[in-house]
């Protein structure tokens, strides 16, 4: 059976899509611990991060590391946070959160409730930041 993160990859499950490649997605968690808290995803399923391939775990880091430039971009931060957990999902993927103060990791703390409408707005500022090929 698929993963809920390959069933919303397949399109099954909504998302707020963030930005796309061949071998990766990315959208914005459900349950965001700060605005614009990002999830990045290989497209193959595999539980563990580690377990990727070092190939597909580099393609992921650099894309990760796109969507990151696009996120600092479209919403102020000091800087973008990454984590990577996987407790709960078991498809590998990155967290990235913009950061104010370090309490923004606290993966322990309240969620935010966002409207849909936020959602959206959040994503499509996001992606339109995006780039393949930023800052090398
Ligand atoms: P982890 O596996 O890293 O411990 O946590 C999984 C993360 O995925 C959580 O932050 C949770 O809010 C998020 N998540 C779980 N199910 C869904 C879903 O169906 N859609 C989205 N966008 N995020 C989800």
């Amino acid at each position: 059976m698929a993963s809920i993160f390959s069933r919303i990859v397949a399109g099954e499950i909504p998302s707020y899509k963030v930005a796309e490649d061949d071998r990766h997605y990315a959208f914005l968690d459900i349950n965001p611990v700060a605005e614009g808290h990002v999830l990045v995803i290989p497209k193959r399923e595999v539980d563990y991060i580690f377990d990727l391939t070092d190939d597909e775990y580099a393609a992921l880091q650099v894309f990760a590391k796109h969507v990151a430039e696009a996120l600092r971009q479209a919403i102020p931060c000091r800087k973008v946070g990454m984590a990577v957990l996987g407790l709960e999902v078991p498809h590998a993927h990155i967290h990235l959160i913009p950061m104010q103060s370090e309490g923004d990791m606290d993966f322990r703390r309240d969620k935010l409730t966002l409207s849909p409408e936020r959602m959206a707005e959040i994503a499509q500022s996001i992606a339109s930041k995006f780039r393949k090929t930023p800052l090398q």
